[in-house]
């Protein structure tokens, strides 16, 4: 298959897990037969640096020409003085926009083998975690009509409003159920129904969409119940989705629950499969530049693009097979480091696991 991948490696350790990403990528590329065009470009504080804009067109213009961008991470203190138009960030939510990537797909493995760095107690994840947030990413409360007032008094008062357009709601609920199909067939609704008029709609659209998917079980769940479910018991989730501010206050209490932000990629979507892919954690300037950072989450962000954008299940299964046996073997880059395992850079992390790829 051909296909062009955009590359934007970023700041800080973006270049660094990138670099290692790309290796594998080129073993997939060569053992399965296909051919990546890979078009490196600059975003971010880079961008600023040598082209003075945080998302220069030239850019812009590649990752919409590409079937899948891959990105490392954007920003950095160097860029922090800068005011909010030339932010290094302002190139994500630029990204996000003119690509239209509405869905914000987050999937939080707990790997049974690091089962030690999770915050709740073993007898709740003994059986590992695999739970998958889809998270809507351009509507309700964080794009609805806000403003400020000053009442009769001299007192301020703040309003924001949280809006869905029912179009909004089915192509996420679309994407949500095509998931669930790849997965265990379960899909649980998060919402806030019993309050929210916007939350019924919500309710009343995905129950309709599911006419459309009668192989997978469709539950419906209060958003302040899921917060808690999380931790009780998140074996019982497989596929959630929900709108943008639940989205981001549940994916990121997922993210907590596997206990390492060096392991987790994320994907976001538009609605003909391109996707963005990225890991959730930043550029880590703390690390930058010494070859400690946890290159796993930018791997399997790769892995991600694969199965999701490009339909390649069986590449995408190979690199998390791979990572998982990695894990298994007692490889751990600091961030995940424990008594009795194998520290490694990130260098030689990625090259454990092309090797074990090359075994597999
Ligand atoms: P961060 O995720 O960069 O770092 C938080 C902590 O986690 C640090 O201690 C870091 O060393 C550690 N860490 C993160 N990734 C790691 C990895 N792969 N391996 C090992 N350890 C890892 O978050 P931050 O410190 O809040 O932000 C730093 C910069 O990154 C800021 O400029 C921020 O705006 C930017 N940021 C970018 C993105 C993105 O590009 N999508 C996301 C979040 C933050």
């Amino acid at each position: 298959m051909y296909k062009k991948i955009a590359v934007i490696p970023g700041d800080g350790i973006g270049p660094e897990v990138m670099q290692q990403t790309l290796a594998i990528l080129e073993y997939v590329e060569k053992v399965f037969g296909h051919q990546f065009e890979i078009n490196e470009c600059l975003a971010g504080g880079a961008a600023i640096d040598q082209e003075g804009v945080p998302l220069p067109p030239k850019t812009l213009e590649t990752c919409k020409d590409a079937d899948a961008v891959l990105l490392g991470a954007l920003g950095g203190p160097k860029w922090d003085h800068l005011d909010g138009q030339k932010r290094p960030e302002k190139a994500l939510l630029g990204l996000r926009k003119e690509l239209e990537l509405f869905a914000n797909l987050r999937p939080a493995i707990l790997f049974p083998a690091l089962s030690d760095s999770c915050p709740l107690k073993p007898s709740i994840v003994e059986n590992g975690l695999d739970v998958m947030v889809v998270r809507e990413l351009t509507g309700g409360i964080y794009f609805g009509k806000q403003g400020t007032i000053i009442d009769g008094d001299g007192k301020e008062a703040a309003y924001d409003t949280m809006f869905y357009h029912e179009d909004e709601v089915r192509r996420i609920a679309k994407i949500a159920f095509e998931m669930a199909l790849k997965r265990n067939k379960k899909l649980m609704s998060v919402d806030k129904a019993n309050v929210l008029e916007n939350s019924r709609l919500w309710r009343k659209i995905v129950v309709e969409e599911a006419v459309n998917y009668p192989d997978v079980t469709l539950d419906h769940m209060y958003v302040d119940n899921a917060a808690m479910q999380l931790v009780r018991n998140p074996g019982q989730f497989d596929v959630i989705v929900t709108g943008n501010m639940f989205g981001d206050i549940l994916s990121d209490e997922v993210s907590m629950i596997t206990g390492s932000i060096g392991m987790l990629p994320s994907a976001s979507l538009s609605a003909d499969q391109k996707g963005m892919y990225e890991p959730i954690h930043g550029s880590a300037p703390d690390i930058a530049g010494e070859n400690k950072a946890n290159p796993l989450a930018m791997i399997l962000s790769c892995a991600m693009m694969l199965r999701t954008s490009f339909d390649m299940m069986q590449e995408a299964n190979l690199i998390e097979n791979a990572v998982e046996e990695v894990l298994n073997k007692g490889y751990r880059t600091a961030d995940i480091y424990s008594e009795g395992t194998k520290m490694v850079s990130t260098e030689e992390m990625g090259q454990v696991v092309l090797h074990t790829m090359k075994t597999m």
